[in-house]
């Protein structure tokens, strides 16, 4: 991959590529936009089959973040790193301290964060060397884990979503279909049960699924059936990609909603056939900016009260993005890019004004 042609094509500002001899880190922290604010995106410790899918993956998931917290309304530009390394067999005190100086080398232009791989622990151990660090514990003034957050907001975007396709205020007499019970489907379905809902869930780990049917009285769904589901609304809380080729013919749900990032297998050809097949989509990075909201807040004074109002934020934000979607016959991903860089752009302008 050249790396400068990649980052013209995909507007990236910069990109950094860290090695410590001696603890064995190799680290790529990819900015891809400080228009708006400093970028912040979480950092990813993963064994990647080569260097090339390690700088796909950042340069992909830092635009990604510039476009989630614009849309969020956050003072927030898009950032992320990349760890190089088994986090179970490579990652070392030493090694997280050493990723902690680099991210202090860049005086601030990128704040870290967990992602897959990472835990709390892990970004109090680089806190040790940089105060370029969210989502630490409480202990150390941090807010803690994020998904309960992150849970709220899918909830306020679900409701959103069904406004909008089924001209409800509330989730009364509908069915809904939750991919993944860990620690944001968990505490969805805690926000799902206020209402009258038929819950079907379904994960890959039986115990989780045990618990449910046994505290909300939920229907157990095989992995591979809960596609093909009569309900109202599919949640992919789980993994990405679960919209593709094989499934978007299989799915008989009205709305996809739920808080899996790129659930989109295909951006632009699945976005597309959501919009034509009449399926509501509420854009992951829209419903599941809980969790950036609630870190941006940690780099304040936190309040948590002021946290969830904010998160709020986001049925208005659908609002617009499907009303728009439904004037210009464009696919919910699609307008919602479009309305992130016009945010982004309307602020070069006023600052050019100035
Ligand atoms: P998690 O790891 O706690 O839970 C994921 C759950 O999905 C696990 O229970 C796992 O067993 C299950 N799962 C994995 N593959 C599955 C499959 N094929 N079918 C059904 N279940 C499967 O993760 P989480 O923190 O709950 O996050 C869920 C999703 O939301 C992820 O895609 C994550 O990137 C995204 N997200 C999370 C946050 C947050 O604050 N935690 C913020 C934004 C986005």
């Amino acid at each position: 991959m050249k790396v400068l042609e990649q980052m013209e094509l995909q507007s990236h500002e910069q990109v950094n590529f860290f090695h410590d001899p001696e603890t064995k880190l190799s680290a790529i922290i990819a900015i891809h936009s400080t228009e708006l604010g400093p970028s912040l995106g979480g950092c990813r410790m993963m064994e990647y089959s080569s260097e090339e899918n390690a700088l796909f993956d950042v340069l992909r998931l830092s635009k990604g973040m510039t476009y989630k917290s614009a849309i969020a309304g956050l003072k927030l530009g898009g950032g992320k790193s990349v760890i190089i390394g088994n986090p179970k067999a490579n990652k070392s005190n030493e090694l997280l301290q050493k990723f902690g100086e680099f991210i202090d080398s860049l005086g601030g232009r990128y704040i870290t964060a967990e992602d897959m791989g990472m835990t709390v622990d892990d970004m109090e151990i680089i806190k040790q060397k940089t105060n370029y660090v969210t989502g630490l514990s409480k202990d150390l003034g941090g807010s803690g884990d994020p998904s309960e957050v992150t849970s709220y907001g899918t909830y306020v975007g679900i409701q959103s979503a069904v406004q909008s396709k089924l001209n409800k205020k509330d989730l009364n007499g509908l069915s809904i279909a939750i991919q993944g019970l860990g620690n944001v489907g968990m505490k969805l379905i805690e926000y799902l049960m206020k209402h009258d809902v038929k819950l079907y869930v379904s994960d890959i780990d039986s115990s989780k699924i045990e618990e449910c049917v046994k505290k909300f009285g939920a229907i157990e769904v095989s992995e591979k059936n809960i596609y093909d589901l009569d309900v109202d609304i599919y949640s992919p809380c789980a993994i990405g990609a679960t919209i593709n080729d094989n499934t978007i013919n299989r799915l008989n749900c009205k709305i996809v909603a739920g808080a899996a990032n790129n659930v989109l297998k295909d951006y632009k050809k699945h976005g597309d056939m959501l919009h034509k097949k009449n399926i509501l989509y509420a854009p992951d990075y829209v419903i599941n900016a809980g969790g950036v909201i609630n870190i941006y807040n940690e780099l304040g004074t936190y309040n948590k009260i002021d946290v969830f109002q904010q998160v709020e934020k986001i049925y208005d934000t659908l609002q617009n993005i499907f009303y728009e979607s439904n004037k210009r016959e464009l696919a919910t991903n699609i307008i919602s890019d479009f309305l992130a860089e016009q945010i982004i752009e309307d602020h070069k302008k006023s600052k050019a004004s100035i």
